[in-house]
């Protein structure tokens, strides 16, 4: 198994640093043809704004969006709001995934925070909590279609979703040592 993770900008090599842990072969992704032979693409959080910018010059949009239709992917922060079909804002965007966000939307960079939050598909998840951090995370406003909810805050703000194989999280699980969520979105590949 080959697992690429997006490197325009953001914390791409924490995500790769998480995979190789895991014994995953793990490679940057910058051109459209790198995308070929990888079974399943993580889309870093950053800055989406320059996520897109950069996707939209280097040309990966389309290959991206025809690449989602067939394998998984997974967005963590600015890669959430990157798959999503609305933001409410201009920028580019992927769109592949049937969810609204909001950026932004739990404040400035001050406002960052951590929580822990139970994600039952992950190992043990009823019981053990996952270490979510957030910064200058997004929110989840509404989810369509075959959108199932994964998890949220304590106060109901859901955080994390998945249609089909696209996976999407509001924080950051490659600033954490649980490796879980990763091991997560590789079982939707072995699947
Ligand atoms: N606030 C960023 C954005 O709007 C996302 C932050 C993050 O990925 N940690 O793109």
């Amino acid at each position: 198994m080959k697992i690429g993770v997006l490197a325009l900008q953001g914390a791409f090599s924490e995500h790769i640093h998480m995979l190789r842990q895991l014994d995953v072969e793990a490679v940057e992704v910058r051109l459209p043809e790198e995308l070929n032979d990888i079974d399943g693409l993580i889309i870093p959080g950053g800055e989406s704004t320059t996520i897109g910018k950069l996707a939209v010059m280097y040309q990966l949009m389309n290959p991206l969006r025809q690449f989602a239709r067939e394998r998984p992917v997974w967005g963590t922060c600015a890669g959430m709001i990157f798959m999503a079909k609305a933001i409410g804002m201009d920028q580019p965007l992927m769109g592949v995934m049937d969810i609204v966000v909001e950026r932004n939307a739990f404040g400035r960079q001050k406002d960052s925070f951590k929580e822990d939050v139970y994600v039952n598909v992950l190992k043990n998840g009823d019981s053990i909590p996952f270490p979510g951090i957030f910064i200058r995370s997004p929110k989840l406003v509404q989810t369509k279609g075959r959108v199932l909810m994964l998890a949220h805050l304590a106060d109901g703000t859901p955080v994390a979703a998945i249609e089909d194989r696209l996976l999407a999280t509001a924080f950051h699980p490659e600033l954490t040592t649980d490796t879980r969520f990763h091991q997560y979105f590789l079982s939707l590949i072995q699947t």
